[in-house]
């Protein structure tokens, strides 16, 4: 089963590169996704080919207009089409680990991606888009803002990470941030790699990996260690 990934932008030049390279560019080789950019400028009707217009009751800058973006999703993913309509926005909900494991899981996606002040809201209203912030902070467009979603989905696709197991103890999966990793050289500017890493025992080494992950988990994400704790983890 193909993820087929549609992204509509008025830059679809940018996602050759990013995502053609490394894990996702062999998993699209591969078949195990797809990546199909729509340009929404294709979709305007005027003779000067506008996507924009200025905001309803004034301000800076310019809004997108439905009526260009609907014919652009309509034609890209029809009603009946399975797969989520998400729109890259800094109002959206925070993109989680979960949220991508359940894309991943899925059809593939429609993502829609703004410029300029955003887009007018009866697109989002009448299309039912989710919205899916990347952080807080402002991007000029929702270009980046796709490839980092796409690339969290596509390294979760079946037979896309080598070695699953790194998957499953990774940040976030088990609710922790990642305990510090080592390797070779032993000693690096007179620091040596912690004793217990090249002991050799096995049940140690889990012990203190989880023991670090829960302390930098409390020191650093005071967010995710409270929603961790009632799991019955930590002691801190
Ligand atoms: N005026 C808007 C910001 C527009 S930025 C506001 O204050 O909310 C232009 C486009 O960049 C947005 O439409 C969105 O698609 C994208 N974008 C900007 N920041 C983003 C973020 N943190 N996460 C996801 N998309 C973002």
């Amino acid at each position: 089963m193909t993820f087929r990934a549609t992204v509509l932008t008025l830059y679809p030049e940018m996602f050759s590169g990013p995502l053609d390279i490394s894990l996702a560019g062999r998993a699209r080789e591969a078949g195990t996704w797809s990546l199909e950019t729509v340009q929404i400028r294709d979709f305007a009707t005027d003779k000067h080919r506008s996507v924009d217009d200025t905001p309803a009751g004034g301000g800076a800058g310019m809004v997108m207009r439905a009526d260009v973006l609907a014919r652009a999703l309509d034609h890209s993913a029809p009603p009946g089409d399975p797969r989520p309509r998400l729109l890259m926005s800094p109002r959206g909900r925070p993109l989680t680990q979960a949220r991508v494991r359940e894309l991943a899981a899925g059809p593939g996606a429609v993502i829609l991606c703004g410029r300029f002040e955003g887009i007018d809201q009866r697109l989002i209203d009448a299309r039912g888009l989710e919205e899916i912030s990347i952080g807080d902070y402002i991007l000029s467009g929702g270009e980046p803002a796709a490839m980092v979603l796409l690339d969290a989905v596509v390294r979760l696709l079946p037979g896309v990470m080598g070695n699953v197991v790194s998957g499953e103890e990774e940040s976030f999966e088990s609710g922790l941030l990642e305990h510090p990793h080592y390797t070779r050289p032993k000693e690096f500017e007179g620091r040596e790699i912690p004793e217990v890493l090249t002991s050799g025992n096995h049940a140690k080494i889990a012990a203190w990996r989880h023991e670090q992950a829960e302390r930098l988990t409390a020191e650093r994400r005071p967010d995710l260690w409270q929603a961790y704790r009632p799991r019955g983890g930590g002691k801190a």
